[in-house]
């Protein structure tokens, strides 16, 4: 895309050497518009991941992921392997808008929200900075021999990035398994616990070798997300992106020389000052084009900023901007297609929602008793028996009433008065009895309704029994 790319930079790794040994990054501080934005928003998504398996919403939390004994809990929602269709729905609704929102925004979700990119960029790379400086720094003390000092400070960093990972790695493992069950592991003896502390120990050594050894790897070659950005990207999708016609050719840039000067020696803006790639966390050149190694987390845009600052020149040489965008020389603008997901996108987190939000909080079969026929009564009214079982999906006891909705008659629930446990199954005996002139020959369609606390949860159909002759009238 650019004039002076280097031409076989997509045959290589920018973190490995011609050998492919790791070439470890020593991305320099950043400070910007755009940092400053995303460590506001850090600081409230850490908030949230943190605090995450804490918040209770009716009483459950808000995200539970326990694939061990198929128990999910979203924004609340206890979800059943009986609510399966549904979280199939919700699941293809979700995978679609990570779709349409790559197509549209690109990585927007990779630079900003990531917990990878947020804990590495703004928790450990900054205790990095912290406990061993700038970029300079850093080299400067893996080249130097190990004296007390050095030992010290890596001795101290490791500590902490150790202990982040444990909080880190317990989190998981709450957001896994719920905060009461973590408490009953940290407190109780080991050995009750065996499973649980293995996997306490597992995730933070797997949070402490990506923090601490694998870095950006983990964006460029483990993360499924980022690997399927090749085929969702298109010339349309807003990137992070150098504007080369602006930028070409490159020149370094003499003190007090002019605009006119530059362009009258044929350069463009670029003053080839590398800052652009110092800062870059995965290592790469953004005035090479769109690459699978960038995360857009925009620090090459406050890095390029800032040299235009200091030239007078106007910010955007590298900016969010889409291939078509740069090569008719446009700043970035809501074009129609942009709407056109956008509107799908919304209207997709609407359904994500509502399904959510609707469903009912018990899932109640109604039955006709095994081998029970209809029953003639006394007082010349006919009756059915049917077995009703009621599942309840959330974590508070729900009392519940049935009666019958479309028909002259009545609905009894024989035995005690039926209410769900939490979380729990319950089964009862219903007998509906009709008057002979609400029944046709046959099967008559019955609706009964199922209500908690005076509030109708669901409404269920099913077929009351009766003669086939027409003697019922
Ligand atoms: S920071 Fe800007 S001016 Fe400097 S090399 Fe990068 S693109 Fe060119
Ligand atoms: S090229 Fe720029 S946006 Fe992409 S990862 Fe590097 S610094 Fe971040």
């Amino acid at each position: 895309m650019s004039l002076n790319s280097s031409e076989d930079f997509r045959d290589q790794l920018s973190t490995a050497d011609q050998e492919g040994r790791r070439r470890w990054l020593y991305p320099r501080k950043v400070r910007g518009r755009f940092f400053r934005a995303r460590t506001w928003l850090s600081w409230l998504l850490l908030a949230l991941m943190f605090a995450g398996p804490f918040i209770r919403l009716k009483g459950n939390p808000l995200l539970l992921i326990n694939i061990v004994e198929r128990k999910f809990i979203i924004l609340g929602q206890i979800f059943w392997p009986q609510d399966m269709i549904m979280f199939a729905v919700a699941l293809l609704v979700f995978i679609t808008g990570i779709i349409i929102f790559t197509a549209a925004y690109g990585r927007l979700w990779c630079g900003w929200t990531c917990p990878q990119t947020v804990l590495m960029e703004m928790v450990f790379r900054k205790i990095e900075y912290l406990i061993e400086g700038d970029s300079h720094q850093q080299r400067a003390l893996d080249k130097a021999p190990w004296t007390a000092g050095k030992v010290a400070r890596k001795a101290g960093k490791h500590a902490l990035f150790f202990g982040l990972s444990f909080i880190i790695g317990n989190t998981l493992l709450a957001y896994i398994i719920g905060t009461e069950q973590l408490f009953q592991i940290v407190t109780d003896s080991p050995a009750k616990h065996v499973e649980g502390l293995t996997a306490m120990i597992l995730f933070t050594l797997v949070f402490y070798a990506i923090f601490a050894r694998f870095r950006e790897q983990a964006c460029t070659f483990i993360c499924p997300y980022g690997r399927l950005q090749s085929t969702l990207l298109d010339e349309n999708t807003i990137v992070v992106a150098y504007d080369y016609k602006r930028g070409e050719k490159r020149g370094p840039w003499r003190h007090g020389q002019s605009f006119d000067q530059r362009r009258a020696g044929g350069n463009g803006d670029c003053i080839a000052c590398q800052q652009c790639v110092v800062v870059c966390p995965t290592g790469i050149d953004i005035r090479n084009g769109t690459q699978m190694e960038c995360v857009h987390c925009t620090a090459c845009i406050d890095a390029c900023d800032q040299v235009m600052d200091k030239i007078g020149r106007p910010h955007g040489l590298i900016r969010y901007a889409s291939v078509n965008g740069i090569e008719r020389g446009e700043r970035l603008k809501v074009t129609p297609r942009l709407v056109g997901y956008t509107v799908v996108l919304a209207a997709l987190g609407m359904v994500l929602g509502f399904l959510i939000f609707t469903r009912s909080d018990v899932q109640t079969t109604l039955l006709r008793a095994q081998g029970a026929l209809f029953q003639k009564m006394p007082d010349g009214r006919y009756s059915n028996l049917y077995t009703v079982r009621v599942l309840n999906k959330t974590s508070r006891q729900v009392p519940i009433q049935l009666k019958l909705e479309n028909c002259a008659g009545s609905l009894d629930v024989l035995g005690q008065e039926l209410v769900v446990p939490p979380q729990k199954q319950a089964e009862t005996s219903v007998l509906i009895e009709l008057e002979p002139a609400a029944m046709k020959p046959g099967t008559t369609p019955v609706v009964v309704g199922v209500y908690s606390q005076g509030r109708r949860l669901e409404t269920l159909k099913t077929g009351f029994i009766g003669p086939r002759d027409d003697t019922v009238q």
